[in-house]
């Protein structure tokens, strides 16, 4: 839908009408709507009419205020370049995933939201992170007496040496690997990246899902 605004040009310090497409989605609720226009700001390029447009929104559904940022070229509409702050929909785990790791949850959503941000070069230690969250409370949950032991041995060797899975002791090998090429200078496994690691952590959690769901489905009595 266009949006016909008055923005402030604020080198000129005059008002500059234009015409813009109004986003379709706030983007920290998510909410498919256009945002109530609140005002809008227009950054001239040197001499010339051409420039960025910045237009402010209320979004009545998170009670948030969101800026959309637009590029002006010679006519007068603006072309919509991308609406932020961004917050990335959390992803969400199963029941069982979510209890026995809320930390992995947590520290997984974070690197989605850095990942969403663009924060591409950090992103992967978050994913590095959550794995290890997730195989420690994994095998903490197995193994209950050696809780204290998991939490301080490496990664690693708990991966090598504890884990009984064997489709998940190889993807959480991999992961891991992959995930170390994401904290070091030099990488060792130049095919794949991040992407490969989130399958890979993936792959891990419907294993570890399945597990946990045939251990409840093994604590029904017969009647
Ligand atoms: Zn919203």
């Amino acid at each position: 839908m266009k949006l016909c605004v008055d923005a402030f040009d604020i080198e000129n310090k005059n008002t500059c009408a234009m015409t813009v497409e109004k986003p379709t989605m706030c983007p920290i609720c998510h909410t498919s709507f256009g945002g109530d226009y609140v005002s809008s700001q227009f950054i001239p390029t040197s001499n010339s009419n051409k420039g960025l447009v910045y237009v402010a929104y209320f979004c009545s559904c998170c009670s948030n205020m969101f800026f959309s940022k637009y590029s002006k070229d010679w006519n007068t509409h603006g072309y919509l370049l991308q609406s932020f702050p961004r917050k990335q929909k959390d992803k969400t785990f199963s029941k069982h995933i979510s209890l026995l790791s809320p930390n992995f949850v947590k520290i997984y959503n974070e690197a989605l939201q850095a990942e969403t941000e663009g924060l591409t070069e950090i992103c992967g230690l978050g994913y590095r992170k959550s794995l290890e969250f997730l195989i420690k409370d994994y095998l903490s949950f197995q193994f209950p007496d050696d809780t204290n032991e998991i939490e301080q041995l490496p990664l690693g060797k708990l991966i090598k040496e504890k884990i009984e899975n064997r489709n998940i002791k190889i993807l959480a090998e991999r992961c891991a690997w992959l995930g170390n090429d994401e904290t070091h200078y030099i990488r060792k496994h130049e095919d794949y990246n991040v992407q490969d690691l989130k399958r890979f952590l993936d792959s891990i959690i419907t294993y570890i899902d399945s597990e946990l769901t045939v251990l409840e489905a093994l604590s029904i009595d017969p009647k």
